[in-house]
């Protein structure tokens, strides 16, 4: 183990581990969004989504696909998959630097939505055409 590895509580995350399979595990969130709230992680410490290798994406989704059809059978009528880089934030209790995608069940009008989502109706407003070409120029 690296330096990095060494002080990664994700690197060190072996006893809370679920769910795994060759290149990727799943545990759950601690601290917690909601009930369910589950990481997929690659075992490997990767810290940009983008270094993640075709056979680590292909076993993350692996276990995301596994754990969100096991939340929606029993636990919710839906399901979201988050993945954040904000490096811009200081690691911590509640962001961790080892790349992590959340998924976590979701029900009409559930408590995400009640004290946060549902003030983001708001938000939504109609893609201007100038827009549209300024990122299609960007995907070039
Ligand atoms: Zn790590």
């Amino acid at each position: 183990m690296n330096q990095k590895t060494n002080q990664c509580p994700f690197c060190n995350i072996n006893e809370r581990v679920l769910k795994s399979n060759t290149l990727a595990q799943a545990f759950l969130s601690n601290p917690r969004k909601v009930p369910g709230h589950f990481l997929v992680i690659p075992k490997r410490h990767v810290e940009e989504p983008w270094e993640l290798t075709e056979a680590e994406i292909q076993d993350i989704f692996k276990l995301i696909f596994f754990i969100e059809k096991k939340l929606v059978k029993k636990l919710g009528q839906g399901a979201d998959i988050r993945q954040n880089y904000r490096p811009f934030l200081k690691a911590g209790r509640l962001k961790q630097n080892h790349v992590h995608f959340h998924v976590y069940p979701r029900y009409n009008q559930d408590f995400l939505y009640q004290v946060s989502e549902k003030f983001e109706t708001d938000l939504f407003t109609d893609l201007d055409p100038e827009e549209q070409d300024e990122f299609a120029k960007l995907l070039k």
